[in-house]
C-alpha cells in the first residue's frame, strides 16, 4: 500500500500537524518538531505530546509514516570542531524529541563542506555524527535526504548515501529519503518511464531499496541536472508526472512515508488525489 501525504504546519504545537494532515486527506506526514530556523527551542511538554500521539490515532496515521524533518541549521559534516559540535547537539535534541512523541523516523539534509575540507572527509564527519547521535538514543532511524548539490551541500550522489550508510555501525537505524526533485535536478533524469527505470536501478544497485524510508514527491522549477533546488507543484515545472506514475506502481515504495513539499498548499488535497489515481 501507498502512504501519501504532505509536510504540514506545527504551528501552534506539534500536535496540530496530524489533524492538518487529515484534513487533506493524508495517511502520512512531514513536519519539524521545534522552529526549524532556530536553533534552540523549548522542550515538548508532556501535554503537547500525549496531544500529537491521541491526535494521530485520530488521524489514523500509524507513527512509522510520520517522516520529521530536522532544522535547516544544522550540518553535521560541518568542517570547523565548534560549529560541528553545535550541529551534533541540535540533531540528537532532535532525534530525542521524536522518541518522546514515539516517532521512529528523522529526516535530515546531510551536510556541507564549506570548501573547507574534502567531499570524503565531509561524508566520514557526517557518519560519525550520526554515530555519536544514535549512540544516545533508542528506537529513532537517522533517514539521509539527497540533495541537489547546490552550493556544497553533500549528498547528491547515491554514492554519498552509500559512504555514509558505510560509515555508520548501527546499520539498522540509517535510512534515506530521495526526494525527486533534488534527484532530478542533481543529474538522474526520471522524465521518461525508461530514466526511472535507469534511475532507480542504480539506486538500488548502489545504496538498496531496503535503505529506502521515504519520499519526497516535488516537481521542480529548476532544470535538469542544474544542481539547484526549487520545488514545484507535481504537475507543473521540468520533471513532469511519469515519475508519480512509476513510484505509485512500484512494490519497492510500499508502506513508507511519501511526502509532498510542493509549494502551493491549498492543492495539496487534489495532489494527493491525483497521485493515487496513478494507481494502475
Ligand atoms: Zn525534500
Ligand atoms: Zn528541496
Amino acid at each position: 500500500m501507498k502512504f501519501v501525504g504532505a509536510h504540514t504546519s506545527a504551528a501552534g504545537g506539534v500536535e496540530n500537524a496530524p489533524i492538518r494532515a487529515m484534513e487533506i486527506g493524508a495517511s502520512a506526514f512531514a513536519l519539524f518538531t521545534k522552529n526549524q530556523r532556530q536553533w534552540v527551542a523549548k522542550p515538548l511538554t508532556d501535554e503537547s505530546i500525549s496531544a500529537f500521539k491521541a491526535n494521530l490515532e485520530k488521524a489514523g496515521i500509524l507513527p512509522k509514516h510520520v517522516l520529521p524533518h530536522d532544522s535547516y541549521l544544522i550540518n553535521l559534516g560541518h568542517p570547523e570542531e565548534e560549529a560541528l559540535a553545535k550541529s551534533r547537539h541540535a540533531f540528537l535534541d532532535e532525534l530525542q524529541r521524536c522518541e518522546k512523541l514515539g516517532l521512529p523516523l528523522l529526516n535530515f539534509h546531510p551536510g556541507s563542506h564549506l570548501k573547507k575540507i574534502s567531499e570524503e572527509e565531509c561524508l566520514k564527519r557526517i557518519a560519525e555524527s550520526i554515530n555519536w547521535a544514535l549512540d544516545q538514543t533508542e528506537g529513532v532511524t537517522a533517514v539521509i535526504e539527497n540533495t541537489s548539490g547546490q552550493g556544497s551541500n553533500m549528498g547528491f550522489r547515491f554514492e554519498h548515501l552509500a559512504a555514509i550508510i558505510d560509515g555508520v555501525e548501527d546499520k539498522t537505524r540509517v535510512g534515506v529519503c530521495l526526494d525527486t526533485c533534488h534527484t532530478f535536478t542533481a543529474g538522474y533524469d526520471m522524465r521518461a518511464p525508461e530514466d526511472c527505470e535507469r534511475t532507480f536501478s542504480e539506486f538500488d544497485a548502489v545504496v538498496g531499496f531496503n535503505y529506502l524510508r521515504g519520499m519526497h514527491l516535488n516537481g521542480s522549477k529548476a532544470a535538469f541536472a542544474s544542481r539547484v533546488d526549487r520545488h514545484h507543484s507535481l504537475t507543473q515545472g521540468e520533471l513532469g508526472l511519469e515519475v508519480f506514475r512509476f513510484i505509485m506502481n512500484s512494490e519497492h515504495f510500499n508502506d513508507i512515508p511519501m511526502v509532498l513539499e510542493t509549494i502551493d498548499e491549498t492543492i495539496w488535497p487534489e495532489e494527493i488525489q491525483l497521485l493515487y489515481s496513478l494507481i494502475e
